[in-house]
């Protein structure tokens, strides 16, 4: 399988074998540089499970997917959303950044009471994020934790990683707390958009059974496609269901 220990493994396997059979610098080079890139390349795709597993899909055949929020809680765009949402009867996942919880208490109370879920997206979402070592990363996940379970007085298990990013290092981390990294499968980059219809048409067309689409609750454009996005997927025969459903996994201890 193409996971970091055994490419690892292998790598050094053919560098030992390589360097007895006499390689020139060229060919070392190459495997070397070969290696580093695919390090990249499964740090990046939250999809790879190149580090760690990361749930990004549910396995139905049916016609049924998740939308899921992160970077929030925001006074005003997740107040939004909240409204959108209820409007619409659909349930959602948010997964919160850790030092927004505390002031926007009242609007994640009443999410839960409106029937969405919660996970977790770090305390500080740091750019740096992926080179933090174990120990931080695994006290970030867990002040998360703390601050939402005196605010939704559960315990969350759900973690996303800050840009999808995943290392050995949160890899460690996630199961040192016993939680579970979902990632998603359809990233819709409402982060990035400028125009409102290329944005709706990219994730529509992206629309499959079983998908979790990433959206950011901060943002208003999301915001203002949402109403339109679900009137359309269920106008192409989908239906919302909550991402723990989706993934049948528990979201809460
Ligand atoms: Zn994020």
């Amino acid at each position: 399988m193409l996971n970091f220990k055994t490419i690892t493994i292998a790598v050094i396997a053919l560098l030992a074998l390589g360097i007895a059979g006499g390689w020139g610098w060229q060919n070392i080079v190459l495997l070397v540089f070969g290696y580093a890139t695919l390090l990249a390349w499964g740090s990046y795709r939250i999809d790879s499970q190149f580090y760690m597993p990361v749930i990004c899909s549910g396995t139905t055949k049916e016609k049924q997917i998740a939308i899921s929020f992160d970077d929030g809680p925001d006074a005003t765009t997740t107040k939004q959303v909240l409204d959108i949402l209820a409007a619409e009867k659909v349930p959602a996942a948010f997964f919160c950044i850790g030092h927004k919880l505390t002031a926007e208490a009242a609007l994640l109370l009443r999410a839960a009471a409106e029937g969405h879920i919660f996970g977790n997206h770090s305390n500080s979402h740091a750019k740096g994020f992926g080179f933090f070592r174990v120990a931080r990363v695994r006290e970030e996940l867990l002040q998360v934790n703390e601050k939402l379970e005196k605010i939704i007085g559960r315990k969350v298990l759900f973690f996303r990683p800050p840009f999808g990013v995943t290392n050995p290092n949160i890899a460690r981390a996630v199961r040192q707390t016993g939680m579970k990294a979902v990632g998603w499968n359809i990233r819709s980059l409402d982060t990035v958009a400028q125009n409102e219809e290329k944005l709706l048409a990219s994730v529509l067309g992206a629309l499959k059974p079983g998908a979790i689409i990433l959206f950011h609750d901060t943002m208003p454009i999301t915001v203002n496609i949402l109403p339109a996005f679900i009137d359309s997927a269920r106008n192409l025969g989908y239906q919302f269901v909550r991402l723990d459903q989706l993934i049948n996994e528990k979201a809460y201890a």
